[in-house]
């Protein structure tokens, strides 16, 4: 599995639409000082779920929408899609192509889509679940990264790890599982207190 290309439309310095194509194996992006490189990162962790601001280095959610300059109008959404060659299953969707879609509206409106079917966030977190490079995967190392990752204590040190050996999915459905377990509970106890009632 890996990123085929990428379009970026509305995102941050990005104002018309854009198209990245990536080649297997090694791709630099070279430019000068502020031309959007890190943009480019910051889009594709967006796209793949990233909820945190600091890491999208904004102070708020407009600030991923382009903000227009001198000769150019701001635009009213961003829109970001990545298009994933899957044709090694790696990712558990019986397409070889997938595509996923993250919208966002100056209102603070967002949109999520699988190969252009509408979808929850949760989707696309599960989607990518141990796959390396979901929102919590370890596959974008920003600035700082490093540093983090030496000095980290050891839990967070061991959940890295959790994720590259695969346990993260089992352990994201245990919870889940518990958690449909407690709320079945707490049903019966409230239907054994109406069937108490109706006696
Ligand atoms: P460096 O090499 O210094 O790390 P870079 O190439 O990684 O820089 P980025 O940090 O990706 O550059 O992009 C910074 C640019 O993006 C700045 O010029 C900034 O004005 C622009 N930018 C960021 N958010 C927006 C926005 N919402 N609208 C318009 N431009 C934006």
């Amino acid at each position: 599995m890996y990123i085929k290309w990428l379009e970026i439309y509305g995102f941050k310095s990005f104002c018309e639409k854009t198209r990245i194509e990536f080649q297997k194996g090694i791709t630099a992006i070279v430019g000068p000082n502020g031309c959007g490189k890190s943009n480019i990162t910051d889009a594709i962790r967006w796209a793949l779920g990233e909820q945190s601001l600091k890491l999208l280095r904004a102070s708020k959610l407009e600030d991923l929408i382009f903000a227009g300059t001198e000769k150019r109008r701001s635009q009213g959404f961003a829109e970001v899609s990545i298009y994933f060659d899957n044709s090694d299953g790696k990712l558990p969707i019986d397409f070889e192509e997938v595509v996923i879609t993250r919208r966002l509206f100056r209102s603070g409106e967002s949109e999520f889509f699988i190969n252009k079917t509408a979808c929850r966030l949760k989707d696309i977190y599960e989607l990518f679940l141990d796959s390396g490079l979901g929102k919590d995967g370890y596959s974008i190392i920003s600035q700082g990264r490093v540093d983090e990752i030496i000095n980290a204590r050891p839990f967070e040190r061991y959940k890295i790890f959790e994720e590259a050996c695969g346990i993260t999915k089992y352990k994201y459905r245990k919870e889940e599982a518990e958690r449909k377990l407690k709320n079945t509970h707490e049903n019966i106890l409230r239907l054994q207190d109406v069937i108490f009632e109706l006696k």
